[in-house]
């Protein structure tokens, strides 16, 4: 049997089947068969259980470095949906989008866990898409890709991969987009990003300074459905104040971003007066409410602090009262996102972007309450 591979090395086909690259650097050595490629690569193949191992010397990670590859599942031409056409689309039938945010685990039973056991679970409630973030300083780049294509190969659902100015050129960020869209994906969330390990952002040479340069060059692409962070309480950084950030957000719009997901807030009279200033100003792209339901105490203090949103008076004391009970926390977490959500729903908001921190079970259990799983 021997594989052929596409142009892009990333997947190959052997026999009548279709293989994708899982992640580098695993090989069984007793089940390896070589094969000389023509010309100058060389690769090692393997069969173990359903999975293809091999290691070609030209692949785009390092020289003789082993991948794995898996089967491809029948959604492989999957091609997700323009967000923004999924606001159209529920907004005219007077329904809300509900997604889900995800980060890219950092372990490979973390990508087992989020993969077949987190996503499935929420794929109950019948999602409209979902987001996958972008580590600090790009950190997880090639993993926010290699989920990002996963959840829409696997699972069939459209995903959206952030994409942040830090540590970047314009050049390498143009190779990323042109990476993002030969695996199928239309939509991407245009960030700024913040630097590893905080401080304050400094532009990389040739790079861009705020995430409106950013939306800008993305739609020069003429192929994304482009999504922008909205602050309610305004960016934890703008000195000048809320209502001049969010006239940096509308700046934004301008760019072309197609819809904003907001930070998480716990008071919704902060989204509201956020979202009718904005509309006020003439902005009528959706302005969709992030939503955490807590699940820690401790965790969520350190969140806030960390992105600047305020913890109302009485969520304190509770969150007090709760401590290190995590139980307690996450039945609190559910009652309390419940609320906020049917509150902002009735109120107009377009959809529930939930900060799923990768588990499912208090998601579901909030969209259960509304009537929605
Ligand atoms: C939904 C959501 C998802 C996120 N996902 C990620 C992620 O995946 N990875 C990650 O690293 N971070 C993520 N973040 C965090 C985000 O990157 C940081 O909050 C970052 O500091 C700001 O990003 P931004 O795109 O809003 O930046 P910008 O819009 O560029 O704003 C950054 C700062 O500059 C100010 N500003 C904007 N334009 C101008 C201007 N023209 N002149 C002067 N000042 C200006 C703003 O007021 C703000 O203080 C996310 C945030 C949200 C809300």
């Amino acid at each position: 049997m021997r594989p052929r591979f596409s142009a892009a090395l990333d997947t190959c086909r052997a026999g009548d089947r279709r293989f994708r690259i899982v992640s580098p650097g695993c090989i069984c050595a007793a089940h390896v068969n070589r094969f000389v490629w023509p010309s100058h690569i060389h690769i090692i193949i393997s069969r173990y259980d359903d999975f293809l191992f091999a290691s070609a010397s030209r692949f785009r990670y390092s020289r003789w470095q082993l991948v794995a590859f898996e089967p491809m599942s029948n959604k492989t031409e999957f091609r997700g949906e323009l967000v923004r056409d999924i606001y159209a689309a529920k907004s005219a039938t007077g329904q809300p989008v509900i997604s889900f945010e995800f980060f890219p685990p950092k372990t490979p039973e973390g990508d087992h866990n989020l993969l077949e056991k987190t996503i499935p679970a929420l794929m109950l409630a019948k999602p409209d898409y979902c987001s996958v973030t972008y580590g600090a300083g790009g950190s997880t780049r090639e993993k926010t890709l290699m989920i990002v294509d996963r959840i829409q190969k696997q699972h069939g659902l459209t995903a959206v991969a952030h994409l942040t100015c830090v540590s970047a050129t314009k050049e390498e960020i143009r190779a990323l987009l042109e990476q993002i869209r030969a695996l199928g994906v239309r939509n991407v969330l245009a960030l700024r990003g913040d630097p590893p390990g905080g401080g304050a952002f400094t532009m990389t040479p040739g790079g861009f300074e705020y995430s409106n340069q950013l939306v800008e060059f993305i739609r020069e692409f003429d192929h994304f459905s482009i999504g922008v962070a909205g602050f309610p309480e305004g960016h934890v950084a703008c000195k000048a104040g809320k209502h001049v950030d969010w006239g940096y957000l509308k700046n934004k719009i301008n760019a072309g971003a197609d819809y904003v997901l907001t930070q998480l807030f716990f008071d919704n009279a902060d989204f509201y007066e956020f979202r009718d200033y904005l509309r006020e100003q003439g902005v009528t792209a959706p302005i969709v409410p992030g939503i955490v339901p807590i699940l820690n105490a401790n965790q969520i203090k350190r969140f806030t602090a960390m992105c600047g949103a305020r913890i109302p008076v009485p969520l304190a004391a509770e969150l007090d009262a709760i401590g290190d009970d995590e139980a307690a926390a996450t039945e609190f977490g559910i009652e309390y996102a419940t609320k906020q959500c049917e509150d902002l729903l009735s109120n107009g908001a377009p959809g529930i972007h939930f900060y799923t921190l990768n588990k499912a079970h208090s998601t579901v259990r909030v969209l259960k309450n509304l009537g929605l799983a």
